[in-house]
């Protein structure tokens, strides 16, 4: 299927590794030009050179932390009007809520929360004034079943959905789409670390900790970034243009519920 969306721009957020990189990856297959962020500038030149060689489009990088009011200011200066907005960021650290004080709380909602507003700020009414947007926020799958020691994640990203929820329904009228991704476990560091952490406070290595998880998943696996990705470009295409605040979970089934 061609998704509509050649010579397109995107401004993609957290994008070196992980999550935000396979979405970046994915627009660039499809003819996107690729703006990506993230704060190591080593990692992210190879993440940006890696998609100039095998697809040759044109990608820009941003060195900068872009849960910083410097680093939006750098990232929009250099792609000022993005037809595709990706919002991420690194997830807030897991933990027991005893321990989390008012500044964790408030670097959560900078980086969760308040960090996709502003950028959905900057950006929507170019949009609508374009006639095409399509932003997606990739958030979690905590903000439909809460996980136990990511209570600021569930916190923080549930703060993001209900704003979105409202406004997308005011800016589809203008063909700007704006919808959530919500990510089960897939195989990347950040799924890693969390395995480490649970490991740590369960006494049990890594290792059986991964597979007791995968196990216990309807799929009896992990998500690959690509299948995000993949779905993320669609959601950007202009084929999606009906679809508008929603929330669509990739966990291989793991939420029981029937809806
Ligand atoms: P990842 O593999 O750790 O990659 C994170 C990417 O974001 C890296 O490129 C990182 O580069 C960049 N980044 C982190 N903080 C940043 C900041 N402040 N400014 C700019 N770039 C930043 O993580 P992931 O698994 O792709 O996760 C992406 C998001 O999805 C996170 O919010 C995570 O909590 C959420 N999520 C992931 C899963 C999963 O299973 N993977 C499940 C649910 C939710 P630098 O460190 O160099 O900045």
């Amino acid at each position: 299927m061609d998704l509509g969306i050649r010579g397109r721009t995107a401004l993609v957020c957290a994008a070196s590794k992980g999550l935000g990189r396979a979405c970046a990856v994915a627009l660039a297959q499809e003819g996107v030009s690729v703006t990506i962020v993230a704060r190591g500038a080593e990692a992210l030149e190879q993440t940006a050179q890696n998609i100039r060689d095998i697809i040759g489009v044109e990608v820009k990088t941003v060195a900068a932390d872009i849960t910083t009011p410097e680093g939006r200011q750098q990232a929009l200066a250099v792609c000022p009007s993005p037809d595709i907005l990706i919002n991420n960021a690194g997830g807030p650290p897991p933990g027991d809520f005893r321990e989390w004080d008012r500044d964790k709380w408030i670097a959560a909602l900078e980086a969760n929360m308040l960090t996709p507003i502003e950028l959905i700020k900057a950006t929507v009414d170019q949009m609508i004034a374009r006639k095409f947007g399509r932003i997606v926020n990739i958030t979690s799958s905590a903000v439909k079943a809460p996980i136990d020691i990511l209570g600021l994640s569930n916190g923080a990203r549930s703060g993001l959905t209900g704003f979105v929820a409202g406004i997308a329904r005011k800016t589809v009228r203008h063909n700007v789409t704006i919808n959530n991704l919500l990510p089960g476990p897939f195989e990347t560091a950040r799924l890693q670390h969390t395995l480490e952490v649970r490991a740590r406070m369960s006494k049990l290595s890594v290792k059986d900790i991964a597979t007791q998880e995968r196990a216990m998943n309807p799929s009896g696996r992990f998500g690959n970034p690509e299948e995000f990705g993949a779905t993320c470009a669609f959601l950007c295409s202009d084929k999606a243009g009906f679809i508008t605040g929603q929330n669509i979970l990739m966990d291989g089934g793991a939420y029981p519920g029937t809806f």
